[in-house]
């Protein structure tokens, strides 16, 4: 059996094309796109993502002005510049780079984002709407693993989904998204984090798995069955010899799966191009409600 590999870059390029249409039509109301993004601290992954964000915005004709803040920033004045952004009308989206400063609440300032420029979906609002299946923003990373698995048709009606990870920026809005009455719905989820006894029991039975964890092979092919599709979010550092001083894994043992699975997503190449892609689609949809 070939397996077939679910490229990010071609479901990203396809997005991009209508989004490209969108900043046309709405430069011809002299309105660009912009996306502030707060970064506290110097976290080297971060600023890269922070920049490949940017990267992305600026070559989709958008605008994205980094806010870098100290490590040591505090957090009234962090929500006091979130609160500027909020009532800047060239701002159609505002983002808090995660992880902040140990003494920083990130929960505070994601609550003081106007929910109508959380374009990360993280909001208690926009998670509110997503749970009652009438999504505002749906967050980035679990809006870029339904793009792929649409992209590539992969049928997710009365399959059986095994989530591996339960945070709010992953896990948990893709149990919602996946289990909704919906076209690219109607699977049953089960959603596994660390306190999930043997958890080969529930992967064994999956048709599709999503593994958002943070550790590299925590899935691995004694722990699937032939033909299940898998999605892996994971980004994981590890330190080498290499120039760079490290490379980039996900959270499964991509080569040993490989040949048994039905479709996999590599890393890099997979699930991260989505994320900064869903993210500009959700700041031009802002940029057009707003305006
Ligand atoms: P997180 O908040 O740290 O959540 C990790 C989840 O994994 C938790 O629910 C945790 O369970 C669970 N977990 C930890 N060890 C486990 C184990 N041994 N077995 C089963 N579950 C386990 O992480 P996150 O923000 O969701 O990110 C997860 C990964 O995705 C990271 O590598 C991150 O870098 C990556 N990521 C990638 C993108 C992208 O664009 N590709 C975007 C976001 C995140 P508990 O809840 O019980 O602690």
């Amino acid at each position: 059996m070939k397996s077939k590999i679910l490229f990010g870059k071609p479901v990203s390029d396809k997005i991009k094309k209508q989004i490209i249409t969108d900043v046309r039509k709405l430069s011809l109301k002299n309105i660009v796109p912009k996306l502030a993004a707060i970064l506290i601290g110097n976290d080297p992954a971060s600023k890269i993502y922070i920049n490949n964000k940017r990267r992305t915005f600026i070559q989709m004709g958008c605008k994205s002005n980094i806010y870098h803040l100290e490590n040591n920033a505090k957090e009234e004045d962090v929500i006091i510049l979130i609160e500027k952004l909020n009532k800047n009308n060239d701002v159609h989206g505002i983002l808090v780079q995660l992880p902040v400063p140990k003494h920083i609440n990130p929960s505070n300032l994601i609550k003081s984002i106007s929910y109508k420029k959380d374009v990360d979906g993280l909001h208690a609002m926009n998670m509110g709407f997503l749970m009652q299946g009438n999504p505002n923003f749906i967050p980035c990373t679990p809006f870029g693993c339904l793009k792929i698995l649409d992209h590539y048709g992969i049928e997710t009606n009365s399959k059986n989904v095994v989530i591996i990870g339960r945070s709010n920026l992953v896990g948990k809005p893709l149990q919602v998204l996946l289990s909704q009455k919906l076209s690219n719905g109607n699977a049953t989820v089960t959603l596994c984090h660390s306190k999930t006894i043997n958890l080969r029991d529930y992967t064994l039975k999956a048709d599709i798995i999503i593994v958002a964890v943070g550790h590299p092979n925590i899935l691995t092919d004694d722990m699937v069955k032939n033909n299940v599709v898998i999605i892996d979010v994971g980004i994981n550092r590890i330190n080498d010899n290499s120039s760079k001083g490290y490379y980039i894994t996900g959270d499964v043992d991509y080569n040993n799966l490989l040949p048994k699975v039905k479709a996999i997503t590599p890393v890099p190449g997979g699930v991260g191009i989505m994320t900064v892609t869903m993210l500009l689609y959700n700041t031009v949809k802002s940029a057009n409600r707003i305006n």
